[in-house]
């Protein structure tokens, strides 16, 4: 595939130019119609690009992290396909009201207004720099004392807890290998398996359990915490670990874990990205810059892990997957992308990942 086809509009989403529409018809509908179990969909106009991009790949429903004050307008747009997971304030600047009572109070509202069901607990190691590890211990550490009356008050309200713990090898072997600031990446999973034994509620641990790297680590949790799930968002990390194993590896896990394990995309979505100018200051905002930028950005995800899951497709990722270059800058170049080697799940397997699994769980 690589060199016959001219980038597409967005380099970084579509290395070969795909035409993503196109892409959509020929993958056919999923084994069952889809649903995203992790995504950010922000802001109205960037909720209708998603969804023309989600609808073509079939996805029928997404649980989304949207900002309370952005609900409205999300759920405007996507109406009955939308349901709302319980976030923190990230806008506020007030950090120690947001992550604490303001949290409680935000919970509640998206609860009650909202229908949420779910709360999420962010517990990537990067709030070990936006916030003290000491000072702040009651919220960095996914056992402290604050994340126990938010983990206290979504039990009382029967909600589900998703979390966020740890983050990609290759983070670990870079940016955070400071491990006295950090700590490991084992060490992160010791406050998890604590809060899983001392809230008996539904848990969904995002992005495989934040270590799709490591298959059997991820088996000893479940295999310990049988109210534990895994989503498996976050496309290009998923694209690139997933890749690595063994189909059979793969397959043995997710037939071990039937009903355990989401789909999920981990899209995030703004209306930043449909403004034509690429000199945004935030972050999101360089994913994309205009409307089919911003088509491209979402389609690709879905394209990547519907061909993971259920093709037997192996090529370069379309998606470029800049820890490549973090982790090895003299061999590769940030808009280099690694092996997609698809893992063909048999259809009923496909059926319980892109659905049976988050229904069964009854989580709405
Ligand atoms: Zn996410």
């Amino acid at each position: 595939m690589k060199g016959n086809h001219r980038p597409g509009c967005n380099p970084d989403a579509n290395r070969f130019g795909l035409d993503y529409r196109a892409e959509a018809r020929r993958l056919g509908p999923p084994a069952v119609p889809i649903i995203d179990a992790h995504a950010h969909i922000q802001g109205d106009r960037a909720a209708e690009v998603w969804k023309e991009a989600a609808s073509l790949y079939g996805i029928c429903e997404v649980w989304s992290m949207t900002p309370l004050s952005q609900v409205a307008e999300v759920r405007q747009v996507l109406g009955d396909m939308v349901r709302f997971i319980a976030i923190h304030n990230w806008h506020n600047p007030d950090r120690a009201y947001a992550w604490r009572d303001g949290f409680l109070e935000d919970i509640s509202v998206f609860h009650r207004q909202h229908g949420a069901r779910i709360v999420k607990l962010w517990a990537a190691p990067r709030l070990r720099e936006l916030m003290d590890p000491v000072a702040d211990a009651d919220v960095v550490n996914l056992d402290g004392a604050w994340r126990r009356r938010v983990a206290d008050l979504a039990a009382s309200l029967g909600m589900a807890i998703m979390t966020h713990v740890a983050d990609p090898d290759t983070w670990f072997a870079t940016r955070y290998s400071d491990a006295s600031r950090f700590l490991t990446k084992s060490e992160h999973y010791l406050p998890l398996e604590r809060m899983l034994d001392d809230y008996p509620v539904t848990w969904i641990a995002a992005h495989m359990g934040g270590w799709p790297e490591n298959l059997p680590a991820l088996s000893g949790l479940l295999e310990r915490h049988p109210n534990l799930h895994l989503d498996a968002s976050a496309t290009k990390w998923m694209v690139r670990e997933i890749s690595r194993h063994p189909r059979q590896e793969v397959l043995d896990f997710m037939e071990r874990w039937r009903g355990r394990v989401f789909f999920g995309s981990d899209i995030v979505t703004t209306n930043d990205h449909l403004r034509a100018d690429d000199k945004l200051p935030s972050y999101a905002g360089h994913l994309a810059a205009g409307h089919e930028e911003a088509f491209e950005l979402y389609a690709s995800r879905y394209w990547a892990l519907r061909t993971l899951w259920e093709t037997a497709y192996v090529g370069e990722s379309p998606i470029a997957d800049p820890d490549l270059a973090m982790l090895d800058p003299a061999r590769f170049a940030p808009t280099d992308a690694p092996e997609l080697a698809g893992k063909a799940l048999p259809r009923d397997l496909l059926a319980t990942v892109y659905a049976g699994a988050a229904r069964a769980a009854s989580i709405w």
